[in-house]
Parts: structure tokens; sequence; C-alpha cells
């Protein structure tokens, strides 16, 4: 079991020749056309806020709802199913939580199961808290010891 989200750089192969963003578009690729992302590396349009889902931070495409792994690094997307058709096909921008609160969306999720492990940009930190104590079953549980406690408001 991991003890942190996996994002792009931990679910993809990371091509050092490429950036990151652009390594889960070109591993999934699966048009007919060869291969290729937007001419210009600027990111414009709309941001995608980023969620974590079963434990994968994801970068989700407005226009189609197709998925991939966001990138850490490289705070950029460009879907493989509809070329980011919704942003004139260019990269859109990725909004990611501040790193403390990152952090702390991590530590939490992190205490569960990876199946249990979601998170929307609409949820605060203590409504993932207080998910972790209203539902103990979903934490991952150390052998012989019960459950984690918690720190915090409980
Ligand atoms: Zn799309």
């Amino acid at each position: 079991m991991n003890d942190y989200i996996v994002a792009a750089e931990q679910g993809y192969y990371m091509d050092p020749a490429l950036a990151p963003a652009a390594c889960g578009p070109l591993q999934h690729w699966h048009r007919d056309e060869p291969p290729s992302l937007p001419p210009d590396d600027r990111a414009r349009g709309t941001p995608i806020r980023v969620y974590v889902n079963h434990g994968r931070w994801i970068a989700e495409c407005p226009g189609c709802r197709g998925a991939q792994y966001a990138s850490r690094t490289d705070r950029r997307f460009y879907c493989v199913d509809c070329l980011n058709a919704w942003n004139a096909g260019a990269w859109a921008r990725t909004l990611w939580p501040d790193d403390a609160s990152l952090a702390v969306i991590e530590d939490l999720l992190c205490r569960r199961h990876v199946e249990n492990r979601h998170w929307l940009p609409s949820e605060s930190l203590a409504a993932l808290e207080l998910e972790n104590h209203l539902h103990p079953q979903a934490l991952v549980v150390a052998a012989g010891s019960g459950a984690i406690r918690l720190p915090g408001i409980f």
C-alpha cells in the first residue's frame, strides 16, 4: 500500500526527454493519427481542479470527462480523448490545493485503505478528518494495534 497519493510522476513512466504532463497523453495515445501535443507549451483557458480518486491525483477533462494522472511538477493537462477541443486544443492549467492543504489532505487520506482515498476540491480538511472519524473501518489498521488515532478535533 502506498503511503502517498499517486500522481503522474509515480503512475506513468517519466520519459526524461518529455515534460511530465506530456507523459500521460503520449502513453495513452489511442488515436489513429501519430501522437502529438499542442505546439504552444503554455497553458490557457479555464483551469482544471485536480481531485483524488482511489489514491490517485486525477485531472479530468471538462470536455469529455477523460481522466489522467495529474502531474505534481508540470501543472498542465492535455486530453488524449478530445485533444482539449473544449480549450481550442491548448494545454490547460491544473489547479492544486496549496502546499499546506495538500500535505494535510494526503496525510488524512493515507490513513485510509487505498480504495477509500477520495477527495474533491469542494471538501474541506475538517470534512476529511470527520470522515476518518466516522468511518474507522476505512482506516488502515496496524496489526494488533487497532485503528490509528487521529490528531485534531477528535
Ligand atoms: Zn477530453
